[in-house]
């Protein structure tokens, strides 16, 4: 494992530590604040070490364009109301980043301006990767979520600096999961929702050498149901994966992993249109899925319920919608009452499991989904590697 913050001498120098405050925001106010309390522990640790504490993030997918939308800038003002003063540069390189770096004294923090409104962050551009690495003397990850991810913040500065090391929360998450694979009580149920299969394969193959059951839900499902021959309306699919889901119950055959889908829908005929039920596993022509249906979700909670870990990552609907929302809260609800030992991963889930209140009753929330499904599938992370 990385080296610790706590490892390093931090005193008076330009500390940056890539956060991840990829929380969501409406109409410049933050929605969820998970992500940022994750990674309060190791803010105030460099604050009280005296650093000059530079803190960076994506927020979205802006792909290189300066989307209003997606500014941190209500994130900065949400710390500064509810935990500390936090300044906040217009840009995250640059004479903004710079001008705003060199007025911090020792324990000040500043939140710069998304790492994604330069494209250079996700291409991982040598460039752009100096001229972060350029604005401190030391580097810190503690964006968990972004681990996976060989950008230029998460990866390309860190191996340009010599002082570096993991935060609390990269060091938390990667002991839990860690703990978590040598030692799995089963029988091991893992749910999989959201919207994309080619986003999870990985995973979902992956998951067959450790899970007993995995229940699909979301978009995901579609696919699935597609190529078992049933109708799906126009829900989404992914028609290109279809081969994949083949490969998938070929191994899922081999290795007694049984695979759940939804035997009935919540649908509508157009995306966040009025809601029917759909008694049937087969979608009529004309409508599309977008939440798994009352006996679905009554049939995965009498299986979770049987489980002795449970891995969640992905909603089963469009959950942002309360008309769609159903089976995702009544999971949350089962699990949080359950007696399994539960780990959340996923934005989605992670906000399901806080808005149904059981968030107290879950062992481990993760801040990264992609994070975590790519260390179960990979026991490592490029972001974690690069630290040693
Ligand atoms: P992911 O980022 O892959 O976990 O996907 C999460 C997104 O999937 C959420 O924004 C959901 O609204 C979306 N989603 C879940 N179920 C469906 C569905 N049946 N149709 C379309 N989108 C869905």
């Amino acid at each position: 494992m990385a080296k610790s913050i706590k490892d390093l001498n931090i005193k008076g120098k330009k500390l940056f530590i890539r956060v991840d405050f990829n929380v969501p925001v409406k109409d410049g106010e933050v929605k969820d604040d998970t992500r940022i309390v994750e990674a309060l522990k190791t803010i105030r640790f460099a604050k009280n070490e005296g650093a000059k504490v530079i803190l960076a993030s994506h927020l979205g997918r802006p792909k290189g364009e300066r989307v209003p939308e997606m500014s941190l800038k209500p994130v900065a003002e949400y710390i500064s109301a509810n935990f500390f003063p936090c300044a906040f540069a217009d840009d995250c390189i640059g004479s903004p980043a710079k001008s705003a770096i060199d007025a911090l004294e020792d324990g000040d923090v500043v939140l710069l301006e998304n790492l994604r409104y330069h494209k250079a962050e996700e291409k991982n551009l040598p460039d752009f990767a100096a001229e972060l690495a350029s604005l401190a003397d030391v580097y810190v990850n503690d964006a968990f979520g972004a681990c996976h991810r060989k950008h230029a913040s998460t990866y390309g500065m860190a191996e340009i600096m010599s002082e570096k090391a993991a935060g609390f929360l990269v060091d938390k998450e990667i002991k839990y999961f860690e703990g978590m694979l040598k030692n799995t009580a089963r029988p091991f149920g893992a749910i999989v929702g959201g919207a994309k299969v080619s986003d999870k394969i990985g995973v979902i193959e992956s998951l067959m050498q450790l899970a007993d059951k995995i229940f699909i839900g979301g978009a995901m499902a579609y696919t699935f149901l597609k190529h078992e021959g049933k109708t799906i309306g126009t829900s989404m699919v992914e028609e290109d994966q279809l081969s994949v889901v083949q490969e998938i119950y070929t191994t899922a055959k081999k290795k007694k992993v049984q695979i759940f889908l939804p035997v009935d829908h919540v649908i509508s005929s157009e995306f966040n249109g009025a809601p029917m039920d759909c008694d049937d596993v087969n979608i009529p022509n004309g409508f599309m899925g977008l939440d798994i249906g009352k006996k679905s979700t009554d049939l995965y909670i009498e299986e979770l319920n049987k489980c002795k870990t449970v891995l969640w990552n992905g909603p089963m609907g469009v959950f942002e919608n309360p008309d769609y929302a159903k089976a995702t809260f009544a999971i949350a609800e089962a699990l949080g009452a359950g007696k399994a030992t539960v780990v959340v991963g996923g934005g989605d889930s992670a906000a399901a499991v806080n808005q149904a209140g059981v968030s107290a009753n879950i062992d481990h929330i993760s801040t990264g989904g992609g994070a975590s499904l790519e260390y179960i599938e990979f026991g490592r992370l490029p972001g974690v590697d690069i630290l040693d």
